[in-house]
């Protein structure tokens, strides 16, 4: 990628949530950088190459990354996992305070609530990391009003991969949400669902096993109706696939050629 197209940024935050596995970092954001609650930012970062084309001894891996934080954040966040042996990823976890990484100009993606015309339910599905957009639409004032419902559910394997939660369920006290969710009782409804371990208050189970035999739905409190219902999934593609074909048979379909749909999917690799 030519350097014009992309800024050098700096990491200001480093999270782990899972050592070894699960963090978050934050970066400083050129005030040019603009995007939409759900899209995504490419991330480049340097990797030692002796035979590096620029003569320099690296070159820049880049890599899709969902945003986390909101548009009117000053700074950038991103939730990662750690692929072992993975070519950026490897190099990722390196970085710490300070150190530099690339953010390319230009946002993309169409998981965003602009995929389709509004309804009354958003039901926001995501495994491991794919919770990452989702978070940014929680924090689209927009949404808020937009929407009776905005159901969160985040599946992982077990409950220490279960970022965020804190900051999900303590959003009654953030200085800009708290009084949102104090004035919407009920409205955010966060589902965390576990699959390996047992965990009181947690859902077990994979999500398309928990819409077939009803599970989510009673334990939202809200029907996956097509008709009120928008639907969006991210992460895990095997799990994206499953779900894409089981909420079809009940009525959703992403938009297709200016037919307006009920579903919008990202898929993480
Ligand atoms: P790669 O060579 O890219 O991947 C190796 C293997 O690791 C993959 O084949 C897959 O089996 C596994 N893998 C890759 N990504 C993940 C993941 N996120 N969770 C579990 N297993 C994975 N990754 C994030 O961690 N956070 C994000 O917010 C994020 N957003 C993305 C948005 C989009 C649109 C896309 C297409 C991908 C996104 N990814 C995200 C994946 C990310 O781009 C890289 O694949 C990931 O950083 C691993 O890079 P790597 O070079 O280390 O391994």
């Amino acid at each position: 990628m030519s350097a014009d197209k992309y800024t050098s940024e700096t990491v200001t935050w480093v999270k782990t949530w899972v050592p070894g596995k699960l963090f978050s970092f934050r970066t400083t954001r050129d005030q040019g950088f603009r995007f939409v609650p759900g899209q995504f930012a490419r991330l480049g970062v340097a990797k030692p190459d002796p035979l590096a084309a620029d003569g320099s001894g690296a070159r820049i891996v880049w890599r899709a990354y969902s945003i986390v934080s909101a548009p009117y954040d000053e700074h950038l966040e991103f939730f990662s996992i750690v692929v072992d042996g993975g070519e950026f990823t490897s190099e990722l976890e390196k970085l710490g305070e300070g150190d530099t990484i690339y953010v390319d100009k230009t946002a993309f993606g169409f998981l965003t609530t602009a995929a389709f015309p509004t309804g009354k339910d958003l039901w926001m599905l995501s495994s491991g990391t794919g919770l990452a957009p989702f978070l940014s639409v929680l924090m689209d004032l927009q949404v808020w009003d937009d929407y009776e419902h905005l159901i969160l559910v985040h599946s992982v394997r077990t409950a220490e991969e279960l970022a965020y939660r804190d900051t999900i369920e303590g959003l009654a006290a953030h200085p800009y949400f708290g009084e949102i969710v104090a004035a919407n009782p009920g409205k955010l409804i966060y589902l965390p669902s576990i699959t390996r371990e047992i965990v009181p208050g947690a859902l077990n189970g994979r999500i398309t096993a928990l819409i077939e035999t009803g599970e989510l739905e009673s334990r939202a409190g809200v029907r996956l109706d097509p008709e009120r219902g928008r639907v969006m999934l991210c992460g895990n593609p095997d799990m994206v696939s499953d779900l894409r074909h089981l909420l079809a048979s009940r009525g959703f379909a992403a938009s297709r050629r200016g037919k307006p749909g009920n579903l919008a999917v990202e898929n993480y690799w």
